[in-house]
């Protein structure tokens, strides 16, 4: 058995999973710093290294998964520069602002974790909701036709600068400035952010107290309950060989362990989806001109009654048992939690 402090002479032998995802950043030792587990501070033995040959940690109390030897925080804000440029649209400009205004109306009535959040606060007219980590304002303007009350959170300036000239959206740098603005909210939404955090305990207590009594927490991130609880089952699961800046991977059980320790009730728990492994294993390529009016011309014509009558006809006559052709709410990729204030105070980790 190893010791938590593992020396990188003993964590070079530990198994290492087999490169899946092109992007596989190359991290300095003397970039790391080692840490226990991210949410009950408790040290447990590392396991597996990913593909980056950082160490995976497991902790049996709070039944998640964490990277034992992370980037310090400067470096990490470093990397995301980056990260986020693989990501963006060829322009940031007032077509592609227009796009996504178009696609908003479509994703308000489609988008999962819209549906599921309206059922559980009822209708979100006038709600007053944050989106935490918001990117270009996509999700936002989403639940803004809606007819939801948003303001977004986001590290990049360039992101931030685009929502508020192009979309007219109210985006802050920190999540406690945009408290300062809005005050108690119903919704703080963290889409594939937790995942990201040196420290999301801190994230998370922030996000509760800006809570309204009944406002709600929803969180998306990869499910690591996929993973298992052991190396045999860890070693097969593919959350561990793509997108590899993620830090943790929160169960469902590590929901139920943070709503109780948070004073939340769990609204909703699911888990669902797919990785996206579509051309991981290439280099990416730079957003072009022609490829974003092909992504728009397709997108346009699945809006329309014909796109709609398309995807009824492919349903119809799918053979849903096959592995290729799988519907959105299948697979455990995903964890999306919903999380309650309960009447009274809430507490913090
Ligand atoms: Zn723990």
């Amino acid at each position: 058995m190893m010791d938590p402090s593992t020396t990188l002479a003993e964590q070079a032998v530990l198994p290492k999973l087999p490169p899946l995802d092109y992007r596989i950043p190359r991290w300095a030792p003397e970039d790391l710093e080692s840490r226990s587990c991210p949410f009950c501070g408790s040290q447990s033995r590392v396991v597996l290294r990913r593909p980056d040959d950082l160490p995976v940690a497991y902790c049996n109390v709070c039944s998640v998964w964490y990277v034992a030897s992370i980037p310090a925080r400067e470096k990490l804000e470093h990397f995301y520069q980056d990260y986020y440029d693989a990501f963006r649209p060829a322009r940031l400009d007032a077509r592609t602002a227009k796009f996504m205004m178009r696609a908003a109306g479509v994703n308000a009535r489609t988008d999962l974790r819209i549906i599921r959040l309206a059922a559980i606060v009822g209708s979100l007219r006038a709600k007053r909701v944050v989106d935490v980590g918001c990117g270009l304002g996509g999700f936002l303007l989403s639940m803004q036709a809606t007819s939801a009350e948003v303001f977004g959170v986001e590290i990049s300036k360039e992101a931030r600068e685009f929502a508020r000239r192009y979309l007219g959206l109210l985006v802050y740098e920190d999540l406690s400035q945009c408290l300062v603005q809005t005050g108690p909210v119903d919704v703080i939404v963290l889409n594939d952010v937790v995942e990201h955090l040196d420290a999301p305990a801190e994230l998370l207590v922030t996000a509760v107290k800006a809570l309204r009594p009944g406002g709600v927490l929803a969180i998306w991130t990869p499910n690591g309950g996929a993973a298992g609880t052991d190396l045999v089952c860890a070693r097969e699961w593919v959350g561990f060989r793509v997108d590899l800046e993620h830090l943790q991977y929160l169960s469902t059980r590590t929901m139920l362990l943070l709503a109780g320790v948070l004073g939340l009730t769990v609204e909703h728990l699911e888990t669902t989806g797919f990785p996206g492994l579509a051309g991981i294993d290439q280099k990416p390529r730079a957003p072009s001109w022609l490829r974003t009016r092909l992504q728009e011309a397709r997108a346009a014509v699945s809006w329309t009654p014909l796109g709609s009558a398309a995807r009824v006809l492919r349903r119809t006559f799918t053979d849903m048992s096959r592995s290729d052709t799988p519907e959105r709410t299948m697979g455990t990729y995903h964890l999306f939690a919903i999380l309650k204030t309960a009447a009274g105070t809430t507490r913090t980790l």
